[in-house]
């Protein structure tokens, strides 16, 4: 399938980046082998995965969807990968990326954009679209993300797939190359809410080698999905988000997500509007907190270390010359964009402004998310506020790319789970419902979600 469809950057979905065909086939052998003789395997043993290309895999390169780790091919896997190996997953490949997780459309891929399956001139949702994309074109039953602002959930709802936000802490970070480490959550996307948690469980729990993973058991969230999957949601209370869900949505996507709400009543669920007054000021705030750790973060890309250097020509070149000279050639526009303000937010004189008041901001989110759910068990509003646009349309106006960000944005700021799952259709195209729960109650959303797709 993957070579029917998936073709490269010039044509055809390109979900991936690197197809690992060999090995998956003598794994899937393997796994064959190991059923033949009885061996007791878990539920997902043999099903073939596609990794976003930004969790370190072991004799895949992982280029973070760019031209600075081209090439690099580490030397251990993440927690997340290992995991999918040690459960009998077949690792199909590496998905294509917006480079280091910047973007919401996988255009600032460094290897050429993803395509999305229903319709090749449009975006598959980013900065996870291959990951999204693989799905809703069959080439994968199953695929991992990262969502530090919405990377899962907005992909997912583009392209009609589900994606879960796992609680900051549920999945490992060992080995996701962080892009802001305070907001990164590797998670699990598949077509169906059941297919999503049974990967879930598979991906998820404490991992020691993450300092921030939750050393707690991780919610059961395949037992939740089934008890959904029976349509009753009788006793749930259901906060309807009123910032996340009237002015700046397409008409269409309001639409759709005012019948999952009367599908959500239908099903016995207690329907309230909410209100999250701070949560208008989130986009801002993240748009100061993620570049300021990804300039952190990205600063080991110094052309010392991994991936690409360049040199400059002549004699007595320095140290610093490289790395300038490693940047300029390695990063992508959007990189530099989130460096240069990120650097600039942080500096002296102006941290307490930028950095310091958007973590105030963060704090005031949380607290409202906090009381929102002292009267609900979960929230819920569109995952995006548009269908899949054009490619190109947004390219030259980051501001206007960030703005589709709005409805996502505010569980990453507040540690929360969060899934996308499909509602429907507006101009033939697809739209998600989001469910936002509080931290570690990740089953909540598989339940309810469940309840919704049947
Ligand atoms: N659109 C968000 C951004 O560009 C998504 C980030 C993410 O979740 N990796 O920051």
């Amino acid at each position: 399938r993957i070579a029917a469809v998936d073709g490269d950057a010039d044509g055809g979905v390109h979900a991936f980046l690197h197809v690992a065909a060999d090995s998956a086939l003598a794994r899937a052998a393997e796994i064959d082998a190991a059923r033949g003789r009885g061996e007791e395997l878990g539920p997902l043993a043999g099903v073939p995965i596609g990794v976003k290309d930004v969790l370190t895999t072991i004799g895949q390169p992982t280029t973070c969807g760019s031209r600075m780790l081209e090439g690099w091919v580490p030397p251990y896997d993440a927690t997340v990968v290992r995991r999918l190996h040690e459960a009998g997953l077949v690792v199909l490949g590496k998905t294509n990326m917006d480079e280091f997780a910047m973007g919401s459309t996988t255009e600032h891929s460094a290897f050429g954009p993803t395509r999305n399956p229903w319709d090749a001139e449009r975006i598959p949702g980013g900065s996870g679209g291959g990951s999204a994309a693989a799905l809703a074109a069959f080439e994968a039953p199953l695929t991992v993300g990262s969502d530090t602002g919405g990377s899962i959930r907005q992909p997912a709802a583009l392209t009609g797939t589900v994606g879960v936000k796992p609680t900051y802490g549920g999945v490992s970070r060992y080995g996701l190359v962080a892009l802001a480490s305070s907001l990164d959550q590797a998670g699990p996307c598949a077509r169906t809410v059941l297919d999503t948690a049974l990967l879930h469980a598979v991906i998820g729990g404490h991992d020691p080698l993450d300092s921030t993973s939750i050393p707690a058991p991780a919610p059961d969230v395949v037992a939740a999905a089934r008890a959904g999957a029976t349509g009753d949601l009788t006793g749930v209370r259901v906060g309807i988000v009123r910032e996340l869900s009237g002015e700046g949505y397409e008409a269409g996507v309001l639409q759709r997500f005012e019948e999952s709400v009367a599908i959500l009543r239908e099903a016995g669920a207690e329907v309230v509007e909410v209100s999250l007054p701070n949560i208008v000021h989130a986009l801002a705030a993240y748009y100061l907190i993620l570049p300021s750790e990804c300039s952190s973060n990205l600063a080991k890309f110094d052309g010392m270390r991994y991936g690409l250097r360049v040199v400059p020509e002549g004699d007595g070149v320095t140290a610093e010359q490289v790395m300038r000279a490693t940047r300029a050639a390695g990063f992508g526009d959007e990189a530099k964009r989130r460096i240069i303000l990120g650097t600039y937010a942080l500096s002296a004189g102006y941290y307490d402004a930028y950095y310091g008041s958007a973590q105030k901001v963060r704090t005031l989110v949380q607290r409202d998310f906090a009381a929102a759910f002292g009267q609900v068990d979960v929230l819920v509003s569109p995952t995006a506020p548009t269908v899949a646009y054009r490619l190109g349309e947004k390219l030259d106006d980051p501001l206007a790319m960030y703005a589709g960000d709005v409805a996502t944005i505010p569980a990453n700021l507040a540690g929360l789970p969060g899934m996308s799952l499909p509602c429907g259709l507006s101009d033939g195209l697809p739209v998600g419902l989001q469910i936002l729960a509080p931290q570690q109650a990740d089953d909540r959303l598989y339940r309810v979600g469940a309840a919704v797709e049947t």
